[in-house]
């Protein structure tokens, strides 16, 4: 086979970049390990920036997003019984839209479908060969037969744990990385949300999250040891921790009910550098992890699309290297605005098992400082929107 742009990976970054790509008549093929069900079953990330939003729109893809996405102006910030809400619209002009990544990545599916866009599934030992060269390849193994693609890039949408980044040698590599001592449990409930807007709770029993999915789809979190498997935690126990987290108010209105997933996801924080090598570019997960704290994940690896996108088509349509050549340190300038703003969410809102007592008070500082100064909820408010690309 031969294409232009050869993408590992069919999750958003991957999905993302091929429809905006084929929109300016550039050619691709996705390369995915698992089935589009199993992809299509991961509940991840949900709440969109604005530069996501606007990217959806560049790819064609934002007719259900915007009828069934939830644009919110606000969200809000729990510490105890208090509730901190940060006007997110009124001190930054823009709204957020809460729309599931599943939904993003259907979305996506169905595009590259409907153009006749190639997806190859369930492919194995995926390799990339001479990605320092003008004619890189990359082969894989799909019901036991061996394939190839050549092509003139290769972007790397594989994930954390994908081969892309691992293709890179470790003496040109350089990755920074903090691991945190908690995880979040998240439950998928079918539930109307307890509030219109998310909650982010602070409690000294630890963090609490209260997200949604649509009116009678709830997306709540818990911090919980490392330790702790999604058995430890019935779905009764759940609810009676999750109500002790959020305001009194809030947990006497919480509507329970079925349970529909149940997960533990380890928090990290991840970056690598450099974000090319040769002909290989790396997007997404597979340069970089934040904490779900603050809901930068997906909207990263969105950033990362839009620059690469930018530079192949500059390199596709005007013949000039400019903006190839510039990806890495354009996507790394915003990632690590990004990785400090969900570092310090996380730090603001979580209780870490090793905090002396001088650190739950630095701690209540920073919140009490974040309830009675606009300036603070501004700098909260425009990473929260996204900062600009
Ligand atoms: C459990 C969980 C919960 C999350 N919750 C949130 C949240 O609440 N808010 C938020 O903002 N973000 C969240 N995130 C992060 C967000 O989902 C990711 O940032 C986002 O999925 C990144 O998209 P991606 O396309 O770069 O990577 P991925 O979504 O990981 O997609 C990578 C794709 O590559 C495929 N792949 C991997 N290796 C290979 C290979 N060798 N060959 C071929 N294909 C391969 C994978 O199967 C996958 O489909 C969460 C992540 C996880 C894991």
């Amino acid at each position: 086979m031969r294409t232009q742009v050869c993408i590992i990976g069919g999750g958003p970054s991957g999905l993302l970049l091929s429809q905006l790509l084929h929109r300016k008549g550039i050619d691709s093929v996705v390369l995915e390990r698992k089935t589009k069900e199993y992809v299509l079953g991961r509940i991840r990330a949900g709440v969109l920036e604005q530069g996501l939003v606007d990217l959806m729109r560049q790819a064609g893809v934002a007719a259900r997003m915007e009828s069934e996405g939830y644009v919110h102006d606000g969200t809000q910030i729990s510490c105890g019984d208090a509730l901190i809400r940060i006007d997110i619209k009124a001190l930054t002009g823009k709204p957020v839209v809460v729309y599931g990544q599943t939904e993003v990545t259907r979305d996506l599916y169905e595009a590259r479908e409907n153009s006749g866009g190639q997806i190859e599934f369930n492919v194995e030992g995926v390799t990339i060969h001479d990605a320092r060269t003008d004619a890189p390849s990359v082969t894989f193994m799909r019901d036991g037969t061996h394939h190839r693609i050549d092509c003139d890039f290769v972007a790397g949408c594989d994930g954390f744990h994908g081969v892309s980044r691992k293709t890179i040698p470790d003496d040109v590599r350089r990755d920074y990385e903090k691991v945190y001592p908690f995880g979040w449990l998240g439950v998928l409930s079918q539930t109307p949300p307890v509030d219109h807007e998310l909650i982010y709770a602070a409690s000294d029993r630890g963090f609490a999250l209260a997200s949604m999915r649509n009116s009678n789809l709830s997306r709540y979190y818990i911090q919980v040891p490392l330790s702790d498997r999604p058995d430890d935690w019935p779905d009764q126990t759940f609810w009676g921790e999750f109500k002790k987290r959020i305001p009194q108010g809030h947990a006497a209105k919480l509507i329970t009910g079925p349970i529909i997933e149940k997960s533990i996801a380890p928090l990290r924080s991840f970056v690598t550098e450099p974000m090319r090598w040769g002909r290989l570019f790396l997007c997404g997960d597979a340069a970089h992890i934040v904490p779900p704290t603050g809901a930068k994940g997906l909207n990263t690896a969105a950033s990362d699309v839009h620059y690469l996108y930018q530079g192949l088509c500059q390199h596709y349509l005007e013949g000039s290297d400019d903006g190839i050549d510039a990806y890495s340190d354009k996507a790394l300038a915003r990632i690590w605005k990004a990785e400090r703003f969900s570092w310090w969410m996380t730090n603001l809102l979580h209780r870490f098992p090793e905090w002396s007592d001088f650190d739950l008070k630095m701690q209540q500082a920073e919140i009490d400082f974040l309830r009675s100064n606009e300036a603070a909820q501004r700098a909260l408010a425009e990473n929260y929107v996204g900062l600009p690309y």
